[in-house]
């Protein structure tokens, strides 16, 4: 048995609407993190992902790479982005019972990571549970500590582009690997896996329904959806 949560970054996008009804139809709730101005300047989508079963956590405000940074910069980025969601659940009229945050490109703050780990322990952010999650690795990096959302498997399909040379097929590639660099195989058997996927309009314009396409091939391959539990 494979199981996993979803998570889903960049929020608000054109694509979040339709994003969400696909995970409605499969029964998926996922984790969506929202990047701040994007969500002030077009809350709608996720104020759809939030009225229908979605958590959306924070992601900062203008997505920058927190090393940087520094530390009262990385606190007033999380800091506008929570406003905006406390706005958002409040215009969902949904209570807003976890705050979990993920760091933009899984950029932990570098020489500022442990003030930037008291900050989010202090200010009341959720630790998405990662008990279930086999891989040595994920504590020997002290992960099964950090208040953060990172991931063990990332789809990388923000990659596609135009003229980058990676393409779907090397999507399929990573899903497939048995043996990838970083992270763990997505498909060995007792995977249990925080996966990463991004809402990105640039992809959807590639490859029309890239998520469905995705995530319908992890459902056919066995990988059971977990509901998204906080410790
Ligand atoms: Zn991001």
């Amino acid at each position: 048995m494979i199981r996993a949560i979803l998570t889903i970054d960049d929020i608000s996008s054109e694509n979040t609407i339709d994003i969400v009804k696909y995970l409605n139809e499969k029964g998926i709730t996922a984790v969506m993190f929202a990047e701040g101005q994007r969500i002030e300047r077009d809350p709608d989508p996720a104020v759809f992902a939030l009225q229908h079963g979605m958590i959306v956590g924070n992601h900062s405000y203008s997505h920058p790479a927190f090393s940087s940074l520094k530390v009262e910069e990385a606190a007033r980025e999380i800091e506008r982005c929570e406003r905006q969601l406390d706005l958002l659940y409040r215009s969902a009229g949904v209570e807003r019972r976890f705050r979990p945050f993920r760091f933009p490109y899984g950029d932990k703050g570098g020489a500022n990571k442990a003030a930037l780990q008291e900050y989010l322990a202090d200010n009341g952010f959720h630790k998405l549970k990662d008990t279930q999650i086999p891989y040595p690795w994920w504590k020997e990096q002290g992960l099964d500590r950090d208040i953060d959302t990172l991931w063990t498997f990332d789809f990388a399909e923000y990659r596609i582009r135009r003229d980058s040379g990676f393409t779907l097929e090397d999507v399929f590639g990573r899903i497939n690997d048995p043996a990838p660099e970083s992270g763990a195989a997505l498909l060995a058997e007792n995977g249990n896996h925080i996966l990463l996927l991004h809402a990105h309009d640039e992809t959807e314009a590639l490859v029309p329904g890239y998520y469905r396409i995705l995530i319908d091939t992890l459902l056919q391959k066995g990988v059971v959806f977990d509901m998204p539990e906080f410790l």
